[in-house]
C-alpha cells in the first residue's frame, strides 16, 4: 500500500483550483534536470488528459541528453521563446512551481512570475520552501518531485489518467534523482510507485540507456580527462575535488550536460566520502556536490557557494575566477578539518605508493 503522505484538505485544495480554472502553466528551476523536467511533463501531459491547456515553461534550455524525455519538444523556452513565455503567463490562471525551493532558482522568469495574481503550487523535495505559495506540497523526505507528482496524483484519483507518456516521464525523475537508484530511494513505497509505473509498459531499457549511460565522445573524453589528469584527493578529509577550466571545457567541444555525472565518480574511491566539482562557466563558477552517508554538502552549499540542495547532492554558484573559487574549497577544509595542518592535495600516485 502506498500511504497518503499528503493530508486530505490539501488534496481538496487543489482539486478546487484545478476544476476552477482551463489555462494552467507549469514550471521548473533553471538548468532543469531529469526530475525537474520529468515531473513538469508528466503533470502536463496528466492535466491535459483531464481537458486543460496545459504548457511548461522552462526558464532555459533542456540539455541535449535529456531530449528524449516525452513532451520536451513542446517546452516554452524562457530564454528562446520570450514572447510566448510572457504570453502564456499573462493568460495563466494557474501556476504549479516543481522542483525548486526558491524564486531564485527560476533566474529571470521570476521577474514574470512574481507578479502574477493566480494561486501557486509548490510541489517540491527541497528544504525550506519560500513563503510565496498557496498551496505546499513540500517532502524532502521523498526521493524526487516525479515520486511527489505520482502521489499527488494518486491522491486526487488521477492515475488513471497517467499513460505511457507520462509513467515515462517519472519514471526519468525517479531514476536520475536517485543516481539510478542508489540513494534516497530506502522507502519501501518507492518501489511500489515504480512497479506502478512499469505496468504503463513503458521501455524501461531504453530510458535506463537514455538517460543514465548515453554520452557524446566529447563529452566522454572530457571526464577521462576530467578523472585522469584534473581529479585531486585529500584522503584525510575524505574528499575530492575536480575543476575544469573554460579553456579546458571548449577544448572539448563541451556542451550542457555533458559534466552532469562527473562529480559522482569520486564517490567510488573508498576514502572518498565527499566530492566537489567547480565549472567556470561564461559568468559564474559552477559548483557541484555530492557525498555519502550523513556528510551534508547542502549545508557546505549554503554556506560558500550561494546555493543548497540535498544533504548527499547540493550545489551553487560563485561569481569570481576559477582560482579564487578553489581558494574557497581550501577554506573549506581548513574551516571543517583545522586539525588537519596539511590540507593540501595528497596526488593518487602519492597514495598508490
Ligand atoms: P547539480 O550539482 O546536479 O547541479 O545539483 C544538485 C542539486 O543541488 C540540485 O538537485 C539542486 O537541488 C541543488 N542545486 C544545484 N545548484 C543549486 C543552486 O545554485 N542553488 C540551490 N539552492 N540549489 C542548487
Ligand atoms: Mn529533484
Amino acid at each position: 500500500m502506498i500511504s497518503q503522505i499528503i493530508d486530505e484538505k490539501t488534496i481538496e485544495r487543489l482539486r478546487a483550483f484545478i476544476n476552477g480554472v482551463q489555462r494552467i502553466v507549469i514550471t521548473c528551476h533553471k538548468s532543469p534536470d531529469g526530475d525537474a523536467l520529468g515531473s513538469s511533463l508528466a503533470l502536463c501531459h496528466v492535466l491535459r488528459r483531464l481537458g486543460k491547456e496545459a504548457v511548461v515553461v522552462t526558464p532555459d534550455m533542456a540539455p541535449k541528453a535529456l531530449e528524449f524525455i516525452p513532451g520536451v519538444r513542446e517546452l516554452i523556452v524562457y530564454t528562446k521563446h520570450e514572447m510566448r513565455a510572457r504570453r502564456v503567463l499573462s493568460d495563466a490562471q494557474l501556476l504549479f512551481c516543481l522542483d525548486f525551493n526558491s524564486m531564485k532558482r527560476i533566474d529571470r522568469l521570476a521577474e514574470l512570475v512574481e507578479p502574477l495574481k493566480v494561486n501557486r503550487v509548490l510541489i517540491d523535495h527541497h528544504l525550506d520552501p519560500d513563503n510565496v505559495f498557496d498551496i505546499v506540497i513540500s517532502h524532502p523526505d521523498a526521493s524526487s518531485t516525479c515520486e511527489l507528482v505520482f502521489r499527488v496524483l494518486m491522491q486526487m484519483g488521477l492515475l488513471r489518467l497517467m499513460d505511457r507518456h507520462a509513467a515515462s516521464c517519472l519514471y526519468v525523475g525517479l531514476m536520475t534523482d536517485t543516481g539510478g537508484f542508489a540513494y534516497s530511494c530506502d522507502n519501501p513505497e518507492f518501489y511500489e510507485i515504480l512497479a506502478s509505473i512499469l505496468r504503463r509498459r513503458i521501455d524501461r531499457i531504453g530510458l535506463y540507456n537514455k538517460a543514465m549511460n548515453t554520452f557524446s565522445a566529447d563529452s566522454l573524453r572530457l571526464q577521462g580527462y576530467a578523472i585522469n589528469e584534473k581529479m585531486q584527493l585529500f584522503p584525510e578529509q575524505g574528499a575530492a575535488l575536480i575543476t575544469l577550466s573554460k579553456e579546458e571545457l571548449e577544448r572539448f567541444n563541451y556542451n550542457r550536460g555533458d559534466t552532469e555525472t562527473l562529480v559522482n565518480k569520486p564517490l567510488a574511491i573508498p576514502e572518498v566520502y565527499w566530492s566537489v566539482f567547480l565549472r567556470e562557466d561564461a559568468d559564474k563558477i559552477k559548483v557541484s556536490c555530492r557525498s555519502q552517508g550523513d556528510f551534508s554538502v547542502s549545508d557546505i552549499c549554503a554556506r560558500y557557494f550561494n546555493g543548497g540542495g540535498h544533504m548527499n547532492a547540493a550545489g551553487g554558484e560563485l561569481t569570481c575566477t576559477l582560482d579564487e573559487a578553489v581558494t574557497m574549497f581550501h577554506q573549506i577544509l581548513t574551516d571543517l578539518f583545522p586539525d588537519h595542518s596539511d590540507n593540501q592535495e595528497q596526488s593518487i600516485q602519492d597514495q598508490d605508493q
